[in-house]
Order: structure tokens, then sequence, then C-alpha cells
């Protein structure tokens, strides 16, 4: 076995085995200039010798080719993989980006209560499925709105009509109110009238004078009825100024004290006068007080105090929870006197309400205070229980936001 560049020579013995066994040898080996070559070695018979077939292959050009193959593949591999995702991101803007921020727009709009614009995809997927659901909910919820509106306006429409049999019985009892006010005067005066009429040479000049001072009572009376009415139906506007608080209450005192009742008043102002001033009208508010202390004095049997504590407060009107707190005039007016039972407390401010004889009271008082109170943007408060007391306490804001 001998090779031309004597490399058989170099076989190893077991390379020299397995051809001898008639086994196929390759190997490699690094030659030179001509690089890395592989070898087979073949057994063939050769007479009275062993012998064998040396193939030699330059392995360097099949490397060149596998590299070059390879740098080739993985570039053309990148550029695919490039495509690819070029491919996926523009599908993506087109078939879920695009559909996704009209969506979203769409879902803005229903946040900002407008139900009436569909969204109108293409495609036929779970998006398009979405924006369905998207419109059909939006037409539920604008079908329910339209309902709510309906119902709404009903019950709109429901309350003017009770607000106008409020009114109506108002008028009634307005009516009723004056009838009965004014009637028993006029029937007074109607019955003196007549009485001096028919027998007025049979009657003596004191009876004539009785029944005259009768007729003139009576119709100072019904005078004092309609200025009454006519103040509580006039509703001038406020004229506004500022004004301390404790004067107008003071000047009212001076009024009622006049009238000759038992008790007396006491003006208590804790936080001294300069915290006192509000913008009020001081001819209304001055009629507010005198009607408060008049009925408190009405209200006390017996020599008893009524105390009148005007202060300034910071606090909230009632039922407004949005408002903040302001500083008001507070101003409060107490008796221990009869009190007022349960069920007439919340007539109290209604006109023409009254619990005193015929004569003695028109049940305005209250209703036209509570007017002029509302319009200076303030509020009254009342607490009472029969034997035991009242208190009447009005609310004027000091501030002009108030
Ligand atoms: P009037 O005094 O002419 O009756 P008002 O409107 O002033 O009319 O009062 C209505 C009613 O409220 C009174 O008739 C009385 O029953 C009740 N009232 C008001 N103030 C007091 C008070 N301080 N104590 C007890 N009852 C009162």
């Amino acid at each position: 076995m001998e090779g031309e560049d004597g490399l058989s020579s170099r076989l190893d013995a077991d390379a020299v085995a397995k051809l001898t066994r008639g086994q196929t040898v390759s190997l490699r080996k690094r030659q030179g200039e001509k690089g890395l070559v592989q070898y087979f070695f073949l057994p063939i018979e050769v007479p009275e010798a062993e012998g064998a077939i040396q193939l030699a292959e330059a392995l360097e050009d099949r490397s060149r080719y596998i590299r070059h193959a390879l740098v080739r593949e993985i570039v053309v591999g990148s550029l695919i993989v490039l495509a690819s995702g070029a491919v996926v991101i523009v599908l993506g803007v087109f078939v879920i980006g695009r559909p996704l921020s009209l969506l979203r727009a769409r879902i803005d709009r229903i946040g900002e209560g407008n139900l009436s614009e569909q969204v109108a995809l293409r495609s036929r997927d779970e998006l398009s499925a979405l924006a369905e659901g998207l419109n059909a909910m939006c037409s539920r919820l604008s079908a329910a709105r339209e309902r709510e509106h309906a119902e709404t306006q009903k019950r709109i429409s429901a309350m003017e009509q009770m607000r106008h049999m409020d009114r109506l019985t108002t008028i009634g009892r307005l009516a009723s109110g004056i009838a009965h006010e004014l009637g028993t005067p006029l029937n007074v005066i109607g019955g003196r009238a007549g009485m001096i009429s028919d027998d007025a040479i049979s009657l003596c000049s004191r009876e004539i004078q009785t029944n005259a001072d009768t007729i003139k009572s009576q119709a100072d009376r019904m005078t004092q009825i309609i200025r009454n009415l006519l103040d509580f139906a006039r509703q001038r506007p406020p004229k506004r100024i500022e004004v301390n608080g404790e004067e107008v209450v003071r000047q009212a005192v001076e009024l009622v004290s006049c009238l000759g009742y038992n008790a007396r008043v006491q003006v208590e102002s804790p936080q001294g006068r300069s915290s006192l001033v509000a913008k009020m009208d001081p001819v209304q508010m001055q009629q507010v007080m005198t009607n408060l202390i008049e009925n408190a004095l009405q209200a006390v049997l017996e020599a008893r105090d009524v105390v009148v504590t005007i202060e300034s407060a910071i606090t909230t009107p009632p039922g407004d929870i949005d408002a903040a707190a302001g500083h008001f005039l507070r101003i409060a007016v107490k008796d221990d006197g009869v009190g007022i039972a349960a069920e007439d407390l919340p007539l109290v401010f209604d006109p023409f309400f009254t619990t005193k004889d015929v004569g003695q009271g028109t049940g305005l008082g209250l209703s036209i205070t509570y007017g002029i109170v509302h319009e200076h943007g303030g509020w009254i408060d009342v607490q009472s229980k029969p034997g035991v007391g009242s208190c009447f306490t009005v609310y004027i804001p000091q501030e002009e936001s108030a």
C-alpha cells in the first residue's frame, strides 16, 4: 500500500487493519498549501498483494462555499424577518390600531354624553363585534335617556300642576281669610249704623256716641287688616343699606314697649356692636323684629322677660349642602310663653294661620316676616314646645356672596 504523497505509509495500524478486513477508511489531514484534505481509502484486490485506492478531496473550496452559503442564508433570513416585521406593523396599524383608535374616540364621546354617533368598522372580526356592541349599548342608553327625559317632563308638569293647585289653595285661603277678617267688623259696622239710622230719634246721644265709637274702632281694624294685606301682597324688593342690627332691634323694642304688655324685652349682644353690621332694609327689618317681639310678648302670660339675642355667626343655609359657610347676623327672639303645638308648627308661616281670638291676630305677621327675611337672602327658624316656650331665629347674610 503506497500513496503518492506517502500518506499510506503513515496509516496507523488500526487503519491498515480495517483495510485488510475490507473496510473503507477515511481521514482528514492538513496538507500545506492545499489546506485541509479529506482522504478515502477503498480496499481493492491486487494479485499477491494488499491494495487500496486512495481518493483525496481538498476541503478548502467546500468550506468556503459553505461559509458563503451561510452568510447568504443569514442575510436573506434577516431580510425576510425585517420584511415580515414591516408587514406585521403595517397590518397592525390598519387592522388593529385604526379601529382601536376609532373605538377609543367613540368611548370618549360616550363619556361626554354624546350617544347619537355610531362607529362603523369595515372589518369582520372581534373589533367590529365590539363596535357593534358599543353601538347597541349607545342605542339602549339613548332610549333609556329619552324615557328618563319623558318621565322627568311628566314629573315637572305634575309638579307645575301641584304648584298651581297650591296657588289656588293659597288664594282660596286668602279669600276666606279676607272674608273672615273683614266680615266680622263689617257686620258690626252695618249693625251699629243700622241701629243709628233706624232709631236715630229714640237713641240718646250717649248711645249714638257708643255706636259711633264702635263703628270707628271696627273701621280702624279693617284699615289695619287691609294695610297688612297690602304689605303682604306688595312684596317690594328690600332697599338694602349697611345698618347695625342692634340698632334695628332696639328701635323695634321701643315701638313695641308702647303697646302696654306685661313682659319686658331684654336685648343681649354678647359680641359687641361692631360685628353686627349687615346690609338690610331698616324699615322691613324693623317690621320683622316688631312682629316677632310682639308675638313673643303675647305668648308670655306672666311678667317674664322676652330675650332678644343678636350676634354674628358662621354657618351655612339649611338644605344647601353645596353652600360654603358664611357670616350671618343671627337674631333670636326667645320667650318662655305658651309655646306652639307640634301640629301647628309647620303652619305658623302660612298666611292667615292664627290661633289668636278674632280681633287679636290676622295671621299675616309671620308670613310677612318670612317673605322679608328670604328677600334679604336669609332664613328664619323656629323651635317651640307647648308650655315651655318658643324661639324664632332670623339669619341675615353679612357678606355679599352669602
Ligand atoms: P298673628 O300673630 O296675627 O296670629 P302671626 O303670623 O304673627 O299671626 O302668627 C301666627 C301664629 O303663630 C300665631 O297665631 C300663634 O299661634 C303662633 N305664634 C307665633 N309666635 C308665637 C310665639 N312666640 N309663641 C307662641 N305662638 C306663636
